[in-house]
């Protein structure tokens, strides 16, 4: 009997594919046994090169952060961000009280008031399930919080099970305990469209906030101009994109890093940035007593356990550099980073652009795609940097020049 593709080893479907000998052996080269346990169809690694926000200070203490990226530029306008923040009083962070991911059950054609009176009704049999349902979650202090009717529409109604997971990012453990509930309903069994956790994590609502005294940004001036950027931001979509997508750098990287789900934080931001009905940026920055103040919040839903994270050894490592012992300290460290971020961009842009900067980091990348060897990359770069303007066709020509 012939096997699926997926029953494969890595190597035989590697073999399936329209692939020359060295470009196998390479991809052979990056498997690991671990990975290939953890999604299917399994072929290869994928790295992306993974480096280090130094020092940040956070709620006083100095903390150093991982940041996985394939951006360059991204990890050293990090550290720039942290530098003129630490040269404030670095980061604090302000939690919700306990913080928790949100599960929904779905229902259409159904008044609302109907359920609203069926959920009140029944509290202790869906507090009473749920603990039957995970009971390992209490025994760690976590649990069902609280259940609510919530009217969507006319006829749509959620009803809101607020779930407190603890260290872990919380989709599967919220997902069990609400397929758990969903047969409490049964009544209105016609009207349910289904039960699944929501990304949107506002019950995980996390703000940080530093500043900046204006001299170390270079005067009044560039702060002011700082100020304009972000109010732009809140009133033009266009710029909120990237002023929020350089925010992701920071924050992405470290989410990647630790073995967490991106997709899930991303999706939450972009959400919360859209609260008041047109996209804005995410951070708030204002001046005050010759101080540059920002502001940031965010639902953010992320895990030092669980997932992925305890099954990859890249992930548990880059907790350790940061050294945290909870999921809320971790939330704090990312939002933390993602406000340097933000505060580097700022700063460049008001300063004159990015894109000098910004090129020059670039170019390493540059110089080992037209094909330089690493004993020839700083020559390179540094005859890249004197240039005013660099494409690949002249990184090209002088690296054929240098080997002259
Ligand atoms: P898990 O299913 O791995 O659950 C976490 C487990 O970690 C718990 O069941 C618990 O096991 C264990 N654990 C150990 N220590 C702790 C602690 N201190 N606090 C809490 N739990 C602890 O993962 P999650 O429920 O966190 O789900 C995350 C994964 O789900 C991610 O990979 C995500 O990508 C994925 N996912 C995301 C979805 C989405 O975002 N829409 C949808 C579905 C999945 P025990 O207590 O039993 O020992």
């Amino acid at each position: 009997m012939t096997k699926k593709y997926y029953e494969l080893t890595p190597d035989e479907r590697l073999a399936f594919l329209n692939l020359n000998e060295s470009i196998r052996n390479e991809l052979h080269e990056n498997q690991s046994a671990n990975n290939a346990q953890i999604i299917e169809n399994y072929i290869s690694d994928f790295r992306v090169p993974m480096g280090v926000l130094k020092d940040i200070i956070v709620n006083g203490r100095h903390v150093s952060v991982p940041m996985a990226t394939e951006e360059p530029s991204v990890i050293a306008a990090a550290n720039n961000g942290a530098r003129l923040l630490n040269g404030g009083d670095g980061i604090s962070v302000r939690l919700p009280e306990r913080t928790a991911m949100i599960g929904q059950i779905l229902f259409t054609g159904c008044p609302f008031h109907e359920i609203e009176h069926y959920v009140a009704a029944h509290q202790e049999a869906f507090f009473k399930t749920a603990r039957q349902a995970k009971p390992s979650i209490y025994k760690r202090g976590g649990g069902l919080l609280s259940i609510k009717a919530r009217q969507v529409s006319n006829d749509e109604v959620s009803v809101d099970f607020e779930v407190d997971t603890k260290d872990a990012m919380g989709a599967n453990i919220v997902n069990t305990i609400l397929e758990a509930e969903a047969p409490l309903f049964s009544h209105f069994e016609s009207h349910i469209l289904g039960a699944i956790l929501t990304n949107y994590a506002t019950s995980q609502c996390v703000t940080v906030t530093g500043y900046v005294p204006v001299e170390l940004l270079g005067g009044l001036q560039v702060a002011e101009k700082i100020v304009a950027l972000n109010q732009f931001s809140k009133h033009d979509s266009y710029r909120a994109t990237t002023e929020n997508k350089g925010l992701f750098n920071g924050i992405s990287s470290v989410v990647l890093a630790t073995g967490n789900d991106w997709r899930a934080v991303e999706a939450s931001g972009h959400a919360f940035a859209s609260q008041y009905g047109t996209y804005q940026s995410l951070t708030t920055w204002r001046i005050q007593d010759n101080k540059l103040f920002g502001q940031l919040s965010l639902p953010i839903s992320v895990g030092t356990v669980g997932g992925v994270i305890s099954a990859m050894p890249q992930a548990r490592n880059a907790l350790r550099i940061i050294d945290i012992a909870s999921a809320d300290e971790l939330r704090g460290v990312i939002l933390a980073v993602g406000l340097a971020q933000n505060l580097a961009a700022l700063k460049a842009i008001a300063s004159g652009g990015i894109q000098r900067g910004h090129m020059r980091m670039q170019y390493r990348a540059l110089a080992l795609q037209v094909g330089a060897l690493p004993e020839e990359l700083e020559l390179l770069v540094s005859q890249l940097n004197k240039l005013e303007h660099v494409d690949a066709t002249i990184a090209s020509r002088l690296l054929m020049e240098m080997r002259k």
